[in-house]
């Protein structure tokens, strides 16, 4: 019987070092209201080889979000210490307030073997892209600015100044196709979530290793 030595991964094959780390990256991106953190909770639900990047930002904690659970809540002047540091692979300021992707987060999740998960804003997508080329880039798509709209008005965690806001964003993030490297439709919800488990799923394969 030939010996057969199994071949490393696609990912690890690559001559980029930073392309190991990549292939782990998942960033989930598209306009407020669309579906996002639901479809990514089932995701970290389902397949426990899942981190997710926890965020920092400036904005006031919502509803029954905890400290250190959705977000680290800092105040301005912590954040911007941070900025200085060089603490953030990415930062923006959105809707008014700064939201940033600490480094450590990608580092440490991908150490421990974990894909990392990200639900950050188009600008911030396009920016860890241009560090993380490879990173995979999945769009969440609304069936139409009206659903967008009512899931915003029914979530109700915004004032409708900050849901007009909202969808003008929505608009122009929809335009930024070259971003995108998948696109799932949240429509009928329980569809999405097979999409989604199926898109890592295919992904993560493709990354073994
Ligand atoms: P995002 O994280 O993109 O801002 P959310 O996951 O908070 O969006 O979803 C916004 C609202 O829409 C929530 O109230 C959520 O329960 C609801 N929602 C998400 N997906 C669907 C769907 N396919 N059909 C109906 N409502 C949905
Ligand atoms: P929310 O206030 O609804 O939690 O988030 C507002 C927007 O900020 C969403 O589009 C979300 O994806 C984005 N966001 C959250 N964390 C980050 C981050 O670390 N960086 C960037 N650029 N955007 C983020």
């Amino acid at each position: 019987m030939t010996s057969y030595e199994v071949p490393k991964g696609i990912a690890a094959s690559k001559a980029n070092e930073n392309a190991h780390v990549c292939a782990h990256m998942f960033i989930v991106v598209g306009p407020s209201g669309t579906g996002k953190s639901t479809l990514l909770g089932h995701l970290m639900d389902v397949r426990k080889s899942c981190g997710m990047s926890r965020s920092t930002t400036t904005r006031a904690p919502r509803g029954s979000e905890v400290n250190g659970v959705e977000y680290d809540f800092v105040d301005i002047p912590t954040f911007e210490k941070k900025i200085a540091n060089g603490d953030f692979a990415e930062y923006a300021n959105v809707f008014g307030n700064y939201y940033g992707t600490p480094h450590s987060m990608i580092v440490d999740n991908v150490k421990d073997g974990r894909d990392v998960l990200f639900d950050i804003d188009v600008q911030g997508a396009r920016n860890l892209k241009k560090q993380y080329p490879g990173a995979w880039c999945i769009l969440i798509a609304p069936p139409s600015m009206d659903v967008l709209e009512k899931r915003l008005r029914g979530r109700g965690t915004d004032a409708p100044e900050v849901i007009e806001k909202r969808l003008n964003t929505a608009r122009s993030e929809l335009a930024e196709t070259d971003l995108f490297d998948f696109m799932i439709v949240n429509d009928d919800l329980e569809t999405a979530k097979s999409q989604i488990v199926a898109l890592y799923d295919m992904l993560a394969l493709r990354a073994a290793h």
